[in-house]
């Protein structure tokens, strides 16, 4: 059993002892904009202190009205709204933990007309310009800094965060990209951090010594003309100097065109930036970023890169994380996968968080807790996510759960994720369903394919299919031409696939085959292998830590993309993270064209009509993505036999399948039994 000294080893911060060096790191969920909001607050951060997390960041709430992430967003400037803050601040106490306020001002990334920055410059990620903040308003927002802050204490928060990294207001400060002002808060280095500085200063001069002043620096700005890593050093003591207690780290801009958290980017992969900082000052330094097991957590504490950790996705994945590690159950972690499906590409699209891993996050009240009035025999047939899913929540309920799976392994669509480039964390998803599923005693039958006879036999009270898809054969003259394989068999690497490659269809499979056959797996283990990919220097010599470098060698393969709808394609990949796939394939000089009707598929290749005009595009190997039709064999047979099998995952709806909608529905479903 791995231990985790200094992860569990208590931390001074300020006036405040954390009991351990794990962190909740702030996270927008939207939760506002639902009804009982506060309610919903509460219990969502109430469950993770419950989990023994050391410290809580809340989400952000801007200090006025124009720098508010959207309109309606998160805005904690009046008395009357202590209230409210009140019920969050004191459920987390009651639960033993501890919770500071994110105060952050989006500035010229706030998606409102009235939105302000240090000059009229737009970001390329707004459609709205800012209005240049005058010397006197400039004076005037350090003075709702401070105030929300003292409204903060009141409302009994241990502390506050001022958000200066990620672009954000104060970041458009200190970097000279974005600051051209020519007033004390402008040009020198010391006029560009003066307003940071200024801030902090005032902040802690309202809330006195005893509450934590946390200051989130931009470690690595990651956009040209950002600062350097020697700048960055300098900034850090100043805030030390001005009062903050503890430096959190942040790692690039909404608007850089470098990932930062996505799952391509290998685990702890900005510690030297962080490093640069810890080194810089006395007091103490947090970590953040793709930090999402106690391994890592513990390695980077233990190396002298950071003094603290901050998880943010990882907790929405599974509250009780430090509890677990305290208790040496690691292996029982729920681990974030680093996908956003359900957390930032739900925020992007204006949609609340929750957790792909872990549907109750944020939803903490629509799902009571409890064991089963009637314990059951279940069985559960197909070990996917939805079948997995099922079982865990079921058996946690008391229940006596029997998963049939036909593969030798569970898993089922899973595996073929986790061989993709840039998906390895799905690696850590299959370890947690299978160590939950050992300790909650189910019963395996792998390797074994489920009759309705045998079902029958071992008269179950409840049947539950989670057989999931089988592949769309498209109906294209010579689908079943040698040259045409489905993505199954690529993906599972049963098909030693050629040089030159026509890809049918264009969803989430049909990228991931692309990703496949051109992307280099070690980009998302090995940080200097994702450094040249992405063109960043991690030293942050010169401005922003972009080398500005683009050499690209040439593709391993040819691969040409297909869809028959007009629109472009990847409309539909995640918002956080589709970019990032479509840029890749830029580079692999992948070809992609909609609008297409397919005519055959032979020996010359592929042919197929763009506005009637016939084309043939000589290929090897032709890769069906074509979709999936619900596995439902078993479930009929069993209606018919006048059972009554509930259907779940992919076996129930095919169309627009993926893990999130099949752990939502498994989850859902086990708890009404
Ligand atoms: P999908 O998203 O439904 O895409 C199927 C593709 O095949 C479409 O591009 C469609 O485009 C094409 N198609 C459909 N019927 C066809 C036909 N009869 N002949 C030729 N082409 C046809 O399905 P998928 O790609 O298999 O993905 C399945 C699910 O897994 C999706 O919900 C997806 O979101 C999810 N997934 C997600 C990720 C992720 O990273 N988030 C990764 C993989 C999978 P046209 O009809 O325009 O030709
Ligand atoms: Fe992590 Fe994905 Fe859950 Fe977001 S949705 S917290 S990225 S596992």
């Amino acid at each position: 059993m791995a231990i985790y000294d200094r992860l569990l080893t208590p931390l001074r911060v300020g006036a405040t002892l954390l009991p351990n060096r794990m962190v909740m790191g702030a996270m927008h969920t939207r939760l506002e904009t639902l009804d009982r909001p506060h309610e919903r607050l509460a219990a969502f951060y109430a469950a993770r202190a419950a989990g023994e997390i050391g410290l809580i960041l809340s989400g952000g709430f801007s200090p006025n009205p124009e720098g508010v992430m959207e309109t309606g967003g998160p805005l904690f400037n009046r008395a009357e709204q202590i209230d409210e803050h009140r019920a969050v601040t004191r459920a987390v106490h009651e639960s033993g933990g501890r919770i500071v306020l994110q105060i952050l001002h989006a500035g010229r990334y706030a998606k409102v007309p009235e939105c302000v920055g240090p000059t009229g410059a737009k970001a390329r990620i707004n459609a709205y310009a800012p209005r240049a903040l005058s010397t006197q308003e400039v004076r005037a927002t350090i003075d709702d800094f401070a105030r929300t802050a003292a409204l903060a204490v009141q409302a009994g928060y241990d502390g506050v965060e001022i958000m200066g990294s990620e672009g954000y207001l104060i970041n458009e400060f200190t970097a000279a990209v974005t600051n051209a002002r020519d007033d004390e808060f402008g040009g020198s280095f010391a006029g560009r951090i003066r307003f940071a500085l200024d801030i902090v200063r005032a902040v802690r001069a309202q809330m006195g010594r005893e509450p934590m002043l946390i200051y989130r620096i931009s470690s690595i700005d990651l956009v040209e003309g950002g600062m350097s890593g020697v700048e960055i050093a300098a900034f850090a003591k100043e805030i030390e100097a001005a009062g903050a207690d503890l430096i959190n780290t942040g790692v690039g801009w909404h608007e850089s065109a470098v990932p930062t958290i996505a799952a391509c980017v290998p685990r702890a992969a900005w510690r030297d930036a962080i490093r640069n900082v810890k080194e810089a000052v006395s007091i103490p330094v947090m970590a953040s970023n793709r930090i999402n097991t106690p391994e890592v957590a513990e390695e980077l504490i233990a190396s002298g890169v950071a003094d603290l950790v901050s998880m943010a996705r990882p907790l929405l994945a599974d509250p009780d994380f430090a509890k677990k590690t305290r208790l040496g159950m690691a292996d029982e972690i729920n681990t974030c996968i680093g996908c956003n499906q359900a957390c930032l590409d739900r925020i992007f699209t204006e949609r609340t968080a929750t957790c792909l891993v872990n549907p109750r996050a944020g939803r903490e009240i629509e799902f009571a807790a409890g064991k089963a009035l009637q314990p059951k025999r279940i069985a559960v047939v197909g070990g996917g996510p939805a079948g997995m899913a099922f079982a865990i929540n079921a058996a946690e309920r008391g229940h006596t759960l029997t998963l049939f799976e036909a593969h030798a392994r569970l898993g089922g669509q899973l595996n073929l994720a986790k061989v993709v480039p840039g998906k390895a964390e799905f690696h850590e998803m299959l370890r947690y369903f299978e160590v939950r599923l050992k300790r909650l005693g189910v019963t395996l039958r792998l390797g074994q394919a489920a009759t309705a006879d045998e079902l029958a036999s071992e008269a179950f009270d409840e049947i539950i299919i989670a057989t999931g898809v089988i592949p769309r054969m498209p109906d294209i003259v010579g689908a079943d031409h040698p040259k045409a394989v489905s993505y199954i068999d690529v993906l599972a690497g049963q098909v030693e696939v050629g040089a030159r490659v026509a890809i049918v269809g264009a969803g989430g499979i049909g990228f991931d085959v692309a990703e496949y056959l051109l992307g280099d797996a070690l980009e998302s283990l090995d940080r200097g292998a994702f450094f040249r990919a992405w063109g960043v220097d991690p030293a942050n010599a010169d401005a922003g830590g972009l080398t500005r470098s683009d050499a690209h060698g040439a593709p391993r393969r040819s691969v040409h993309m297909f869809q028959r709808k007009e629109e472009p394609l990847g409309k539909g990949l995640g918002k956080s993270t589709g970019w990032i796939l479509k840029a890749r394939l830029r580079k692999a000089r992948v070809m992609m064209t909609s609008g297409v009707t397919y005519d055959a598929i032979d020996d010359e290749g592929l042919h197929y009509r763009v506005d009637g005009k016939p084309h043939v595009l000589a290929v090897d190997h032709v890769v069906l993505c074509a979709g999936q039709n619900s596995n439902r064999k078993l479930y009929d047979e069993l209606v018919a036999r006048a059972a009554k099998p509930k259907v779940i995952g992919g076996a129930d709806v095919a169309a627009e399948l993926d893990a999130l909608r099949a752990i939502d529905q498994a989850t859902r479903l086990a708890m009404t039994m």
